[in-house]
């Protein structure tokens, strides 16, 4: 990788610009900010022209995979591609060039977007009311559980455990812990669902609710889930939907009529706004009508024609964040909805679920299906066959970037011996299909016949092999520090543990 540092490429007195001169009286810096907040050396910034700016990161964007350059089945994380016209709209300028402190009758097409906004996600999960203040999927995990928490409070009571299964995204059990609970793990059984025996005997009246993400982890349906929602809700809990994995339902079935009582939703996920490196996540949370008098402020209400912001909810967990949420990432969400409607969107699950099971009915030869048979949206393979021989599932996913493709999620669920989680959602065409399928089935060869290709990838990229361990430990700062400035990084110290534990 030979792109050098943009302060590398600096030289004094560089511009990208020309400003012309001042018209407007000069006022000395100490009218305008305190002596005390005024900074003493001026920053270490880089001088560079606007051509060598541009080419800079243009070339740095294009060492890194993205979903406009190849295939990205990453499991859980819903790598679909963005359509542009949400771009043409985000960049409109009474979407683009507005503030959030103006007044709400100077920005009533914006504020109008979040009302129907609301109202839409609403609809769609089937609850009755909707925040769209959260910035990711597990901030609404957090959001959802404060609301959780104040709503046993306000009925004098404090459940101190929130139950997950032993499949839930990694953030389930931080953000139960994050809001103060306990957490109870419920394993999964033989067919990859939550054991609903296990769970009947972990729910009491301690239990302040049950997280679950329906299709779970592994890509299944929780089949048993009104049944699991009476059980926590009969002990006086609540049953919280995490919403990742909502793109292989849309439109077919409502987390709100399964039970659940709480969702948060990915944006970014299943409403196509852009992340992993492309933008700010989003992640709006739905209640049902007793837990909506918690919701965070302001929420956007009609009153007549007008629309405003209303932070009159006096029982409100207050804000979760600055201001009304990622609302560029709002604008692409709607733009997408109203773009597919009703319709588009219910074809959006059934193709998802559709490409996931072409990959696997066209996969499970080569490598080992832990849990057979079909699947929702995205399917969990092992690599435990190929690691017999000394071929791991991290150098199968290495070697995969050498074909072009972004490996699938690795080593998750937890539950999966050498798991690779592959969802290749809905957007993608056969031929992508069949030619990752193709660049699979020659790896799981090259894993018997020379594995000594795929144990040294990747090979094309700009990085190879790195040691993994050492670059956690020992991150190379040093020629950054030179170049810039900046205080060096201190060596850190020899690690008393084996390299790799
Ligand atoms: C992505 C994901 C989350 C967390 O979402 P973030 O926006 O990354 O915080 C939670 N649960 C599941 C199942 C996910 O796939």
């Amino acid at each position: 990788m030979s792109e050098p540092l943009i302060f590398e490429l600096s030289a004094p007195g560089r511009r990208g610009y020309n400003l012309p001169d001042i018209d407007v009286p000069r006022q000395p810096i100490d009218t305008l900010i305190p002596k005390e907040h005024q900074r003493s050396t001026a920053p270490s910034l880089p001088e560079a022209s606007e051509p060598t700016v541009v080419r800079h990161y243009t070339r740095l964007s294009q060492l890194n995979h993205s979903i406009d350059t190849g295939f990205y089945p990453l499991g859980s994380c819903t790598m679909k591609y963005n359509p542009k016209i949400h771009e043409t709209v985000a960049g409109l300028p009474g979407f683009r060039s507005i503030h959030p402190l103006q007044p709400d009758s100077t920005v009533q097409g914006a504020l109008g977007l979040m009302f129907e906004l609301q109202e839409l996600l609403a609809a769609i999960t089937g609850m009755d009311a909707v925040s769209l203040q959260p910035a990711a999927g597990a901030h609404g995990e957090f959001t959802g559980l404060l609301m959780i928490k104040a709503y046993h409070a306000a009925q004098g009571r404090l459940p101190g455990t929130v139950i997950a299964p032993d499949a839930a995204h990694g953030t389930n059990p931080a953000s139960a812990t994050a809001a103060g609970y306990h957490l109870v793990t419920v394993p999964s059984n033989q067919r990859g669902r939550v054991d609903i025996h296990h769970l009947r005997r972990l729910v009491n009246e301690d239990t302040a609710a049950l997280m679950l993400t329906n299709p779970n982890t592994l890509g299944l349906f929780e089949d048993e889930i009104v049944e699991m929602a009476q059980i926590v809700h009969e002990a006086g809990g609540q049953v919280y939907y995490d919403g990742a994995n909502l793109n292989a339902i849309l439109g077919v079935v409502r987390p709100g009529d399964m039970g659940f009582d709480v969702v948060h939703l990915n944006l970014h996920k299943t409403f196509t706004t852009p992340h992993g490196g492309g933008g700010p996540g989003s992640g709006p949370v739905g209640v049902k009508q007793p837990l909506a008098r918690f919701l965070p402020v302001p929420n956007v209400v009609r009153d007549g024609q007008m629309y405003r912001l209303d932070y009159q909810r006096p029982e409100t967990i207050g804000k979760v964040r600055s201001f009304y949420g990622n609302f560029g990432m709002l604008v692409r969400a709607y733009t997408y909805i109203r773009t597919l409607g009703r319709e588009g969107l219910t074809q959006v699950g059934r193709d998802a679920v559709l490409n996931a099971n072409y990959l696997r009915a066209r996969l499970n030869d080569r490598f080992d299906e832990p849990y057979p048979g079909p699947t929702m949206h995205e399917f969990v393979l092992s690599g435990r066959r190929q690691a017999a021989r000394g071929v791991h599932t991290r150098d199968m996913a290495k070697r995969l970037m050498d074909y072009g493709f972004h490996p699938p999620t690795v080593y998750f669920p937890l539950i999966v011996e050498e798991a690779m989680m592959i969802e290749p959602t809905e957007t993608e065409s056969i031929d992508t299909l069949d030619a990752f399928v193709e660049a699979m089935r020659e790896i799981a060869r090259e894993a018997e016949e020379e594995p000594e290709i795929v144990l040294s990838a990747p090979h094309v990229t700009p990085v190879g092999r790195v040691d993994e361990a050492r670059a956690a430990r020992q991150p190379d700062l040093a020629w950054r520090a030179a170049s810039t400035g900046f205080p060096k990084a201190e060596e850190p110290a020899a690690p008393d543990t084996p390299e790799g534990v």
